[in-house]
Order: C-alpha cells, then sequence, then structure tokens
C-alpha cells in the first residue's frame, strides 16, 4: 500500500523516504529481541520496581521457557494463553510461546470467568501461563475446557528486588504458594533443553487478542508475525525511539496498544522498559523522575488523573520526549493543560484490536490538536464512506472509517460469517470496515465523531451492551432493560441500565440491590454504576427497544445523575 496512494492529502507529511522504505520484516517476530539481546547483552531491557532484568537475561528466559513448551510437547500452531497483568512474566511468555512456535492467546486479567471460559474453549488453548493469584479463576473453569493440558504459574515474588523505595500494590504483597496441579513457573525459565528448531514464517498466526462483538461474543482477532512487524515498525516511526530511550509500560499488555507502543517497540529499539503492575501515579511520577522517562503511550484517563495529583507542577517531567495515546478521545482541554505542564503536544492516535493497534496517529513534527485520530500511518490507506449506500465521502463529511493496510488482521478465530462482513470491496481492495464515524479535513486529518457500533468506552476497556443486558436478563426481578453510556470525566463514559421492573418487584428491589447483583457476575469494568428504574422504555416501528433514544437522552443531560 505504500505508494498506492501518494494523491492522499496526508501523504505528503510523512517524509517520503519512510514511506517508500517502510520493509516491513519477513522474519517471526521474537526476532526483534533476538537481535536486541545480541547487540546490548548488557543493557536493562526491563526494569520492575527497581528489579532489572538485563537483554541477556531476558532472551535466555525466552529461550529456557521455549524449551520447556516444546518438552511439553506445544507443537507449530498450539495456542497457549497468557492471563495475567503487566509483569516481567507476560514479555517472557509471548516471546516464549512465539519462540516455540506456537500461538499465543492474551486475556484481559479482568475478565468475567464465562468470557476466560469461552475464549479458552473457542481457541483450545493446550497451556495457560498465569500468576498464582488468578490460580482460583482458572482452576474454576478449567474442568470446562478439555483443551487445557498444562498450566504454569508465576509469582510477582520471581521478579521483584528484596528492597524496593516503590510503592507496591496490595496485590503484590499478597503472593500466594503456587497450590498443587500446576506447574511453577521457576521450573519453566530454568529448564535446560533445546529450543525448538525455528520453522515459523511471518504468514504465521501469531496472536490471537480478543475483542468483543456487537452481539456480546467475545471474538478471537488473528494476527501474524508480519501484522505485528508492520504495526511495531509503523509504531517506531512515530516514538522516533533510539537505544537510549527509557519508555513507561504501565497499559495493559494483553491489549495492543499497550503491547506494540510499550513492550514491541522499546524491545526492537533496544531501549529499556520500566514495567508496572498497576497504574498509580505516585509511582508513574517518582519512576519519570528516577530514571528519566522518554516515551509514554497512554490513555487519556491516565492523563486526566496525573493532572490531578496534588504538587504534580513542581515535578520533575522534563525527561519526557513523547506522550501520546489512543483508545479514547482526548478532551481537548486535558491536551491543553498536559501542554502547560510538560511543554508536550499529546500526540493523539486511533486504532482497533483489528488492526494491532495504530491505523491513524499525530505525526510528531505535526500535530493537529483536536484531530482525535491524526493521520493515516506510513502504508496505510483510510476512506470515509457511507455506511448506507458504501460510496465514497469526500473531505468534511461524516461517514464510516474503512482502513487497509499492512497491520488488519487476518480474519476472526472461527468465525468466517463476522470476517466476511468486517471487510468492503472498495477499487477492487479490500477495506476494513471500524465501525467508528469520522471525518477527514481539506489536510487530510482524521477527526472522531461517534460509533456505528453498539459499545461503551470506560477508560479504554470496552462494554457491549448486549452482553451487559443479556446477563442482566437472568436478574428475576428485570422485565426489560438497556443499557446506554453516560459521559463521565474521570473514565469518559460510565455504564447506565435502564430498567423496567416485573410488577410484583416494584417497591421490593432498589437500584442499589441490582447494581450489587451485576458486580458480582460481570467484569469490574463492565457492570453498570448507574441503574435507573422506568415504567417503559421507547420502541422502534418494529418493536424493539430503542437504545439509541436512550443514548442521545444521556448526551443532552451530559453525564451525572
Ligand atoms: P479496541 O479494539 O479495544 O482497541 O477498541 C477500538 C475502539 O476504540 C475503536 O473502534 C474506537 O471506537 C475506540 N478508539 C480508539 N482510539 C480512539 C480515539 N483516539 N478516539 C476515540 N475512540 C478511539
Amino acid at each position: 500500500v505504500c505508494e498506492e496512494h501518494a494523491d492522499r492529502p496526508w501523504f505528503r507529511y510523512w517524509p517520503p523516504r519512510i514511506l517508500r522504505r517502510m520493509d516491513y520484516p519477513r522474519t517471526p517476530l521474537f526476532n526483534l529481541v533476538e537481535v536486541s539481546a545480541m547487540r546490548y547483552p548488557d543493557k536493562d531491557a526491563i526494569i520492575y520496581y527497581g528489579f532489572r532484568i538485563k537483554y541477556s537475561e531476558l532472551w535466555d528466559s525466552i529461550l529456557r521457557l521455549s524449551a520447556f513448551l516444546h518438552d511439553l510437547g506445544i507443537e507449530k500452531g498450539d495456542r497457549v494463553a497468557i492471563y495475567m497483568p503487566n509483569t516481567p512474566h507476560w514479555v517472557m511468555s509471548l516471546f516464549g510461546v512465539l519462540r516455540a512456535n506456537a500461538i499465543a492467546v492474551p486475556i484481559n486479567p479482568l475478565v468475567a470467568p464465562d468470557v476466560l471460559e469461552y475464549i479458552l474453549r473457542e481457541t483450545g488453548a493446550k497451556a495457560v501461563i498465569t500468576l498464582t493469584q488468578l490460580l482460583p479463576r482458572l482452576l474454576s473453569v478449567r474442568d470446562k475446557v478439555p483443551s487445557l493440558r498444562y498450566v504454569i504459574t508465576g509469582r510477582y515474588r520471581d521478579y521483584l528486588p528484596n528492597k524496593t523505595e516503590f510503592k507496591l500494590p496490595q496485590l503484590m504483597l499478597m503472593d500466594p504458594e503456587a497450590p498443587q496441579g500446576a506447574i511453577n513457573w521457576k521450573e519453566a525459565v530454568a529448564f535446560n533443553g533445546n529450543p525448538p528448531t525455528v520453522k515459523v514464517t511471518h504468514e504465521d498466526l501469531a496472536a490471537i487478542p480478543y475483542t468483543s462483538g456487537t452481539t456480546g461474543i467475545p471474538k478471537g482477532v488473528m494476527h501474524s508475525h508480519g501484522t505485528m512487524w508492520a504495526s511495531t515498525l509503523n509504531a517506531a516511526v512515530w516514538y522516533n525511539i533510539a537505544p537510549s530511550g527509557i519508555v513507561l509500560t504501565v497499559l495493559p499488555m494483553f491489549h495492543v496498544t499497550g503491547l506494540v507502543h510499550s513492550v514491541l517497540v522499546p524491545l526492537y529499539a533496544g531501549s529499556t522498559m520500566v514495567l508496572m503492575t498497576t497504574w498509580d501515579r505516585e509511582t508513574v511520577v517518582d519512576a519519570i523522575e528516577r530514571y528519566g522517562i522518554t516515551h509514554w503511550t497512554s490513555i487519556s484517563t491516565m492523563i486526566v488523573d496525573l493532572l490531578a495529583m496534588p504538587g504534580i507542577e513542581r515535578r520533575n517531567l522534563s525527561s519526557l520526549i513523547l506522550a501520546g495515546g489512543g483508545g479514547a478521545p482526548m478532551p481537548e482541554a486535558v491536551a491543553k493543560r498536559f501542554k502547560e505542564l510538560t511543554g508536550l503536544d499529546y500526540l493523539a492516535g486511533y486504532g482497533l484490536t483489528e488492526t494491532f493497534s495504530q491505523t491513524h496517529v499525530n505525526p510528531p513534527h505535526r500535530v493537529k490538536i483536536g484531530s482525535d485520530l491524526g493521520i493515516p500511518q506510513p502504508c496505510t490507506d483510510a476512506l470515509v464512506i457511507d455506511p448506507d449506500t458504501k460510496e465514497v465521502l469526500p473531505a468534511g463529511k461524516n461517514g464510516e472509517l474503512v482502513v487497509r493496510g499492512p497491520n488488519v488482521f487476518k480474519g476472526y478465530w472461527k468465525k468466517p460469517e463476522e470476517t466476511k462482513e468486517a471487510f468492503i470491496e472498495i477499487d477492487g481492495k479490500l477495506y476494513f470496515r471500524t465501525g467508528d464515524v469520522v471525518y477527514m479535513d481539506d489536510e487530510g486529518y482524521f477527526f472522531y465523531v461517534d460509533r456505528i457500533k453498539r459499545m461503551i468506552n470506560r477508560a479504554g476497556y470496552k462494554v457491549w451492551p448486549y452482553r451487559v443486558e443479556n446477563i442482566l436478563y437472568m436478574h428475576p426481578a428485570i422485565l426489560e432493560v438497556a443499557v446506554v453510556a453516560i459521559p463521565d470525566p474521570r473514565v469518559g463514559e460510565e455504564v447506565k441500565a435502564y430498567v423496567v421492573l416485573k410488577p410484583e418487584y416494584k417497591g421490593k428491589v432498589k437500584p442499589e440491590d441490582i447494581i450489587q447483583w451485576a458486580r458480582e457476575r460481570m467484569s469490574s469494568y463492565e457492570y453498570p454504576r448507574f441503574v435507573e428504574f422506568v415504567d417503559s422504555l421507547p420502541k422502534t416501528a418494529t418493536g424493539k427497544i430503542d437504545w439509541r433514544m436512550l443514548q442521545e437522552q444521556e448526551r443532552r443531560r451530559g453525564g451525572g445523575q
């Protein structure tokens, strides 16, 4: 795609040499860390709350883990799930799985047990790598996943320093011993055996991250070594990062943006990752000052929280040379305050799980404040179409964003129908339909308008109303329910449920009861924080619940209850 669309308005904003020379590697993805380990063996690849892991040590653990997996019988194409929050284990697991020629399935550690079970069953995962804190939840679904043969479990303590000046999250302090039935992580990374001979190509599948769908049923997004390489190189061009870079890794790695920007790019560049398990603004500011962090990809809600920190004006953030992110819109006022504080333009970008993170970014040399997307990255084409007539729309007109490029996914795992529906042919070429409504200005910068797909974006965690409604319908008191987003200054959007009670329950159930009930059955980010009882719900002409009308009503109200 690199030079196919030289007539597009944004084309001139990337230096032409970059566009012509985007020669994406045709090697397996683990090469990126292997090469850095050869070039910088003694350099710190990861700093975890003060614990340092050199590139040579990282690569050694990856090789040992891959040999261990091979010895267990993991073969080419087998799926191995990675189910844990950000830790050094995560990084080693990803590359260990890839080096064993297997496919990594990253799983959000916060997902509800039914989703965990669904993903493990659908991918037919043979092994799961986890942490002891998550083991009880994993074991509770183990029997329902016939393919699952091995569970490998680590502890935070495996990579924490004996003494650290950082405040450690509570969950790390309570670090139970691994119970029976699981393989100890330490055994896996100490294994003395031969890693398998490499048989993968850049076209082989490397990872299946999960996203949900408007139907509420999770979809596995198939990415190859090649699509992940392309995303990594494009992000590295945007980051303009040197081996001396120090990257803050605080976005979750199970999500593509965290993985590309905060793991793959720094390891490719031979720079150092300052890795954190949870977001805590005090720890982040301490780490920026102590290590001289230079690059940071975040989500707008982190910046909102950072700016609200008492005394932030007196802290030294001057080492930062690039800060940006996406996943949710960045309010202009927040970007402005961030610039006042750091002198940096917040570089907004846009992407999806299907494109393994960014399709659009604001280039550091030509930022447009207010453009939530920026311009298409190198070798990427983007059009705005009328979602009904499929006609390509001119600049200035709102329509659905469709994209084409080297990091677009290969299809949904075992879902050929959904895969077909996700693409549209324009001028003989296939474009991926994003389900987002945008417009492009005359210079080729894109602006976020709305969504066609029914989704709620809570601090970057995507909530799928159909799923929330389906679970709420199991509540004995609920007759009808519609779930919508309400604007929220802290997390962007909050989840709200409009509920019609069955007559016999009126006056006997309170909104708090429903919230508590939902909290016990859904992920921490997806249960409704607000429940409003109504006598009836608006319906469309065909008798369906008109959630759009309720959604509009909430927007007009502007949030708050
Ligand atoms: P995910 O697959 O979880 O990465 O979610 C992708 C969705 O996040 C997109 O389809 C958008 O709706 C939303 N999104 C990503 N980046 C932005 C952005 N910069 N502004 C607004 N929404 C965004």
